[in-house]
């Protein structure tokens, strides 16, 4: 057993991070008052082939493990865990299409995705299904050309700003088997979106309804096999989940770095606050918790690459254990501030407010133990 990180893995850490620092940090906080990402940065991200970072060699991809794919999820959310989630969503969309979609799809599409100049949403919700996604009803008809869709997503990330959203529609009957995978470009007629939610935390990220009237769409954007979609969506989730988490770890590193630093400088009763050894307790505390979610995260991560049975029950193990433990350190962070943690030129409640849905979304943390218990009872 080896949990050394090699120097492969050290590079991809290392030049995610460096690019985060630059490109995305000192802007982040005027991204998030604008409540938009520039569309600008998404192709520079590209050009570090971290448009399909687990999309094959063959398919043009980076190729990477999963476990290399959290490497650059916690690298880029110290710089901007709302920008690095974005990115995350729109690997997780790449994945499965490179996965399931048919040759000429992916020869017309894949190139630009994994550019980044085709940025990619990934539709399950809806208004009235989201943990029992499988209920879904936003419609696909079957037409001559292809499929009319009607229906509603909601809390779409990118609705209204992605160039591609990959939806999950009803093809057939009630339950799973009757959903399939679809892909709508942007600009597609009976395409549209709501207005843009006003939203606790990751406000750089547009978030909006994504609605279809009558939308058709040419039955080439069929993703794989009719009837197999909510498959893929649920095996998407698999790798989403653990880059949510590394989104959570990375963020509550940058927020633990920057209370370190913050805990020297600040004095109170004639000495720095760090010299309080009630406060060196929770900095201990906070550091064991880090690198507990840390190792957890990497070995759901192993399972995953390693295709091990046991796979979706770690992943989602891994998914909430790091996104609480995650929230819980940047409230601790934002507490060792005092005052300063809750002013916005700190960075340390921009990183409570950005944590907090990652305990709601890619599966809620109560479904996640729901995925838990129902292996275990089935092991039995
Ligand atoms: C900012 C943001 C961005 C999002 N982005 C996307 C996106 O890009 N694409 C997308 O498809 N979706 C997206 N979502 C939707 C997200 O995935 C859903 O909000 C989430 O799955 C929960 O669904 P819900 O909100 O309908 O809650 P509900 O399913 O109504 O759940 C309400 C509560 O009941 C609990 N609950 C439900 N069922 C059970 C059960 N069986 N056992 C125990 N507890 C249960 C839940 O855990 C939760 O606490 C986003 C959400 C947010 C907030």
């Amino acid at each position: 057993m080896d949990f050394a990180l090699t120097e492969e893995q050290t590079a991809i850490f290392d030049m995610a991070y460096a690019f985060g620092q630059e490109h995305i940090a000192p802007f982040a906080r005027q991204w998030e008052s604008e409540g938009t990402i520039p569309k600008t940065l998404w192709p520079q991200i590209g050009e570090l082939g971290f448009g399909g970072l687990y999309v094959s060699e063959n398919s043009g991809g980076s190729g990477l493990t999963r476990l290399d794919a959290t490497l650059v999820f916690e690298a880029l959310s110290m710089a901007c865990p709302s920008v690095a989630a974005f990115l995350s969503i729109h690997n997780m969309c790449a994945k499965m299409l490179d996965s399931f979609a048919n040759d000429d799809l992916k020869s017309r599409i894949m190139p630009e995705v994994l550019s980044l100049n085709t940025v990619l949403s990934y539709c399950l919700t809806e208004p009235g299904s989201g943990s029992d996604a499988a209920a879904l009803k936003t419609r696909a008809e079957r037409t001559n050309e292809g499929y009319t869709l009607n229906g509603t997503k909601a809390f779409i990330s990118g609705g209204g700003y992605s160039d591609a959203y990959v939806c999950m529609v009803r093809t057939g009957e009630d339950g799973p088997k009757g959903i399939s995978t679809v892909y709508v470009e942007d600009g597609t007629p009976g395409l549209s979106f709501g207005a843009l939610e006003q939203k606790m935390g990751w406000k750089s990220q547009p978030t909006a309804q994504v609605q279809f009237d009558d939308c058709n769409i040419p039955s080439g954007n069929l993703v794989g096999t009719e009837g197999d979609g909510f498959k893929y969506a649920m095996m998407g989730l698999d790798g989403g989940r653990l880059n949510i988490a590394s989104c959570s770890l990375g963020a509550a590193q940058a927020g633990l770095d920057m209370t370190v630093q913050y805990m020297s400088e600040r004095k109170a009763f004639g000495k720095s606050i760090d010299q309080f050894q009630a406060l060196q307790f929770r900095l201990a505390d906070m550091e064991i918790e880090l690198q507990a979610a840390r190792t957890f995260l990497r070995q759901a991560a192993w399972k995953l690459d390693q295709g091990a049975p046991d796979a979706t029950k770690f992943c989602a193990m891994a998914k909430k254990f790091v996104t609480e433990t995650g929230s819980k350190v940047v409230d601790q962070c934002l507490q060792l501030h005092g005052g300063y943690g809750y002013l916005a030129d700190y960075g340390i409640e921009k990183l409570v407010r950005d944590l907090r849905v990652h305990q709601i979304l890619e599966g809620t943390n109560e479904i996640m133990r729901v995925i838990v218990a129902r292996q275990m009872l089935a092991q039995r």
